[in-house]
């Protein structure tokens, strides 16, 4: 198939040819790189309809059940859902333990639902470069809301929270012992802080924490782009679907809260220009390490280095010359 039928099927919102596209932007060999740009050209003027939400929690916490629950109740609703998931583990592991079809068995035999697991990738930056592509090709394919989820370790929800609108995390009832090990960093880029598993015995306990959060939600300082009584903690059931029509309420209030501010206009352009800074870094490094005269030369150094013969800093000038020409007369040396 060609990208110019590709797109169009695509653009018709055909879940096989969003399979095919998201499949081209993973590959890293050059022809396809070279079709998949000219596929996203085409696919960019029908992306940015969708409410882009991220989602984050530990394993453990419901997430799969969460997002198969409220997924199935937006699909019921009339809406087309895409859950793409973000995880730098996953070929390490061998496997990804996200956005597994399996896990989400009814929402993956719906129609109105794409699931797509986390492409595999050592280096994080390449994961969300491939994910931030799936957010758009999905965008393009008609879907109303695309849900990231990541698995809440490491840097992966700061990665997230770049590529979406809303950042939602999602917690276990727990004492306030929990509270504690939530890190800093993750609270502050919730929007909404869920507190699943409020059912049958774990009921109080999860209203319990579901207050601790809200008072320390309190406590962070007021950010752009919060509407009135935001950041907020909710409870909800995954099992049962009891407040996942309140979360969805939420999420729509404050989405719709900052595009009629024209906030969230100014967030995605924001991103979008960190996003095209971070390909250029990339790019950039990845064509030093292509350059024969350094690839010829990184070997020798990186011994002299070993061996203590040569500073760190005096490489990385020779080889910084090697690619680029000497800065300075002086350095040509
Ligand atoms: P994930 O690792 O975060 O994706 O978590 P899973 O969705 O696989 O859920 C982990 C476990 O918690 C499973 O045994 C689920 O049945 C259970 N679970 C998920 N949501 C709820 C809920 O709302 N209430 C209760 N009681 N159990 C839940």
């Amino acid at each position: 198939m060609d990208v110019d039928e590709l797109a169009e099927r695509l653009i018709a919102g055909e879940r096989r040819a969003l399979a095919r596209a998201i499949t081209l932007a993973e590959s890293t060999r050059s022809d396809h790189r070279a079709a998949a740009r000219a596929l996203m050209a085409r696919a960019a003027p029908h992306a940015g309809r969708a409410r882009r939400i991220g989602l984050s929690g530990t394993p453990g916490v419901g997430k799969s059940t969460f997002i198969e629950a409220f997924g199935m109740m937006l699909v019921e609703q009339g809406l087309k859902v895409a859950v793409l998931a973000v995880d730098p583990t996953s070929a390490r592991s061998g496997g990804s333990i996200l956005g597994d079809k399996t896990r989400m068995d009814r929402l993956s035999r719906s129609p109105s639902a794409f699931i797509r697991p986390s492409p595999a990738g050592r280096e994080l930056g390449g994961v969300a470069r491939r994910t931030r592509e799936a957010i758009l090709l999905a965008e393009a394919a008609g879907f109303d809301v695309v849900i990231v989820e990541t698995v809440g370790v490491g840097q992966s929800e700061t990665v997230v929270a770049e590529m979406t609108d809303l950042f939602v995390l999602l917690l276990a009832p727990a004492g306030g012992d929990e509270l504690q090990g939530v890190k800093r960093g993750i609270m502050e880029i919730a929007d909404l802080v869920v507190v699943n598993k409020a059912d049958g015995p774990l009921r109080e306990v999860a209203s319990r924490t579901r207050a601790d959060y809200a008072g320390a939600l309190r406590l962070m300082r007021a950010r752009e782009g919060d509407a009135p009584g935001f950041p907020k903690a909710l409870t909800a059931s995954a099992l049962t679907g009891d407040g996942l029509g309140t979360v969805w309420d939420e999420i729509r209030a404050l989405d719709d809260w900052r595009r009629d501010s024209g906030w969230l206009d100014r967030r995605r352009a924001g991103q979008a220009v960190r996003w095209m800074r971070s390909a250029l870094e990339h790019g950039l490094i990845e064509r030093l390490y292509a350059d024969p005269a350094v690839a010829a030369r990184i070997g020798a150094l990186e011994s002299a280095v070993t061996a203590g013969r040569v500073v760190p800093e005096d490489a990385a000038d020779e080889l910084l010359a090697l690619f680029l020409g000497p800065v300075t007369p002086e350095d040509g040396s």
